[in-house]
């Protein structure tokens, strides 16, 4: 019995051989001149007896498997409710250039895919801020609305802490929502210059800043830290290793830079001080690769929320803790995407977006590219049901800048 499973097992493979090295030649010859006529490199190798395929080496920056999967692809060409994009950077820096995109032509690809407002986190400050809530709040209400961003360049100078503190009353007067940190404080902002140390996210000087945000009801979106493997050795290990190819100055590893822990510590001492204080941290809550310690992040800190911008490549692909995640903190999670202009008007990665929180879609790209940006993973649909879709899209948000912008 053993024995005619084994020959007829044999058998089979003999005869799979033979068609191989009969038909198959043929038929492979055949498919790689198509493909060289089609222009593409040659990639595969017939032996000379005209057996089988040999894979070439291949750079990996030129792989670019598609999968062979049959599975459902939605099209999701508006989100299923308006949409509050908690994350961009759509205004121009310096303001004195011309925006890239004219807000006009934003505003209708923005009315195309379902987005109300964009909150335009990098509004700079001082005249800066005036300049662009002019030309872009003041001119289509309720589609932008602007955060100010501290003024870095005096942080060394004595009254610094007092006189940052009394600027975001001001800026709130010319119009702002908001104050944006981006992760300059941490890991670029030095004392004394180029060479000097590093100043710590949770410096005493910003005490006052955070206060007045408090005060005034400003919520902080606050971009301190970025993904753990920034801080590992870039070598084959690293699972953004291509992306950290392209941009090796996004590289937190060694030199006098923090480790990944002590800047998220240092993060949550100053949610821990300014109790009163509503702080959006973003891209979840910088670690999104561990969402049960922004879990327990979020049950520490009641101030504290997190937006989703460029992190759907780790949400998608941990697609069932995501989904309790998004369950239990529904009421604490903002949609943003770190936007441009560019992608404003392209609108391809807000469908992913929308596909990504809307549908069970499986095994899809996080982004509009050949290669997936950074990382080579691909991702899953939550299917979120419609009472937390409205909480992500806009609700949320609404409650965190306290203005109805949805009709
Ligand atoms: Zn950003």
């Amino acid at each position: 019995m053993s024995d005619l499973h084994t020959r007829q097992r044999r058998d089979s493979t003999v005869s799979r051989r033979g068609w191989l090295s009969a038909a198959g030649a043929g038929l492979i010859g055949t498919a790689l001149s198509g493909t060289a006529a089609a222009g593409h490199t040659r990639r595969t190798d017939i032996d000379a007896q005209g057996r089988g395929n040999r894979a070439a080496p291949l750079a990996l920056s030129e792989f670019e498997p598609k999968s062979m999967l049959h599975v459902a692809e939605t099209h999701v060409a508006r989100a299923r409710f308006p949409v509050i994009d908690f994350h961009s950077h759509v205004s121009p820096r310096p303001t004195s250039t011309q925006p890239s995109v004219p807000p006009a032509e934003m505003v209708r690809s923005m009315d195309a895919i379902n987005i109300r407002t964009m909150v335009n986190l990098t509004g700079g400050s001082g005249g800066d801020l005036v300049t662009t809530i002019t030309r872009f709040d003041r001119a289509f209400p309720g589609r932008f609305v602007t955060m100010t961003e501290p003024t870095w360049t005096r942080a060394g100078e004595s009254g610094y802490a007092a006189w940052q503190g009394d600027e975001i009353g001001r800026a709130k007067a010319a119009g702002a929502v908001g104050l944006k940190i981006l992760k300059t404080l941490g890991l670029y902002l030095r004392d004394g210059g180029p060479t000097g140390k590093l100043v710590r996210v949770d410096d005493e000087r910003f005490d006052p800043m955070w206060e007045a945000c408090g005060s005034l009801g400003l919520p902080v979106a606050m971009h301190v830290g970025d993904p753990e493997a920034f801080f590992l050795p870039v070598d084959r290990f690293n699972e953004r290793y291509e992306e950290l190819g392209a941009h090796p100055d996004w590289s937190f590893y060694g030199k006098d830079f923090p480790a990944f822990a002590d800047i998220l510590a240092a993060r949550d001492r100053v949610f821990a001080r300014h109790s009163k204080t509503t702080f959006v941290a973003l891209h979840v809550g910088h670690w999104s690769e561990n969402l049960k310690a922004v879990g327990e992040m979020l049950d520490k800190f009641p101030n504290v929320r997190v937006e989703i911008a460029a992190r759907i490549g780790e949400l998608g692909r941990q697609p069932r803790t995501s989904a309790r995640f998004f369950d239990k903190y529904q009421d604490r999670i903002l949609f943003g995407t770190d936007a441009d202009p560019r992608t404003v008007l392209a609108q391809d990665m807000y469908r992913i977006y929308y596909r990504f929180l809307e549908t069970e879609d499986e095994y899809f790209d996080y982004a509009p590219s050949p290669i997936p940006p950074q990382g080579r993973w691909r991702i899953y649909g939550l299917g979120l049901p419609e009472s937390i879709l409205r909480k992500v899209y806009h609700e949320n948000a609404e409650r965190v800048l306290g203005v109805k912008l949805t009709g």
